[in-house]
């Protein structure tokens, strides 16, 4: 179990978070670990694990907030806006607000990945190009 100290601070291993399946019309093969969250006091940022299977697919989607992501296993490719990108183990990615985006596990293994929100929209939902 993970351990929540005197100062408000959360210290505790990923298997200590329990994993959840994305929703089926959003994802395939996806699971999330919210590993912080606002319910546990930190005031700006969640941050959460997910795990997309082989063959697996986070559907096309957008949201006036950001996404900072970072890959820890895997191989996948991200369509952000126009544009895809081949990603793999060691990479970060940022999405800004309002883009459409959308992930695929290309690899032979699991996809995994750090994705690093604020619990509430930051800027103007808007129609961006690009
Ligand atoms: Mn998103």
């Amino acid at each position: 179990m993970y351990l929540k100290g005197p100062c408000g601070e959360k210290v505790g291993h990923y298997t200590d978070i329990i994993e959840e399946n994305v929703q089926p019309d959003m994802a395939s093969g996806t699971t999330i670990r919210w590993l912080i969250r606002k319910e546990d006091g930190a005031p700006t940022f969640a941050m959460r694990l997910f795990k997309v299977s082989r063959g697996g697919h986070i559907n096309a989607h957008k949201h006036p907030w950001e996404h900072e992501i970072f890959v820890l296993r895997g191989r996948g490719k991200v369509r952000i806006g126009s544009r895809e990108y081949a990603v793999q183990q060691g990479y970060f990615l940022y999405i800004p607000p309002n883009i459409e985006h959308e992930y695929w596990n290309t690899g032979e293994e699991e996809l995994e990945f750090i994705c690093v929100i604020p619990h509430s929209p930051t800027v103007p939902e808007e129609e961006v190009k690009c």
